[in-house]
């Protein structure tokens, strides 16, 4: 996932080279190159079910969520059955850019990351639309303007 240039300066100099450290010469749970996670290996295409499980081609075998061998999947999954291809990233457990303590990071598959992230994700949401409607308030007067479908902000 690309930085934000807004977080962008919060990040050491040196981060694309401590980012390659940690996503293929760190050897996670499940080797260097894989997630920690779910053990999806880093660039290759594969099969994946909604609930996690993914086609281990070397293995030959379907694994779940954490990595562990699961069942095959039954005619109903084979339907939503669809390809990605797995980027890893390397993350900040705690979401905080400049603690690149080695603790601290983590080898995830995007999906990995996207759920680990879901609660931060929302408190972010949050706060960029109290941010939005504090704006409204100081500089364009009443934030009647601003019309909400669902939880997103429209102007
Ligand atoms: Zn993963």
């Amino acid at each position: 996932m690309p930085i934000r240039r807004e977080t962008r300066r919060l990040y050491p100099i040196d981060w694309p080279l401590i980012s390659k450290h940690i996503r293929f010469e760190v050897a996670g749970p499940h080797g260097a190159g894989r997630c920690w996670k779910c053990g999806r290996p880093h660039g290759q295409e594969l099969r994946v079910l909604p609930d996690g499980r993914w086609f281990d081609v070397e293995l030959h075998t379907w694994r779940d969520a954490r990595g562990k061998e699961a069942a095959w999947p039954d005619m109903v999954d084979a339907c939503r059955m669809r390809k990605t291809r797995v980027i890893l990233a390397a993350c900040h457990r705690d979401h905080d850019p400049p603690n690149v303590k080695p603790k601290n990071l983590a080898a995830w598959c995007q999906r990995c990351r996207t759920l680990n992230d879901r609660e931060h994700h929302r408190r972010q949401f949050r706060l960029t639309i109290l941010q939005r409607r504090a704006m409204g308030d100081l500089f364009e007067g009443s934030y009647r303007r601003y019309h909400y479908f669902g939880s997103f902000c429209v102007r």
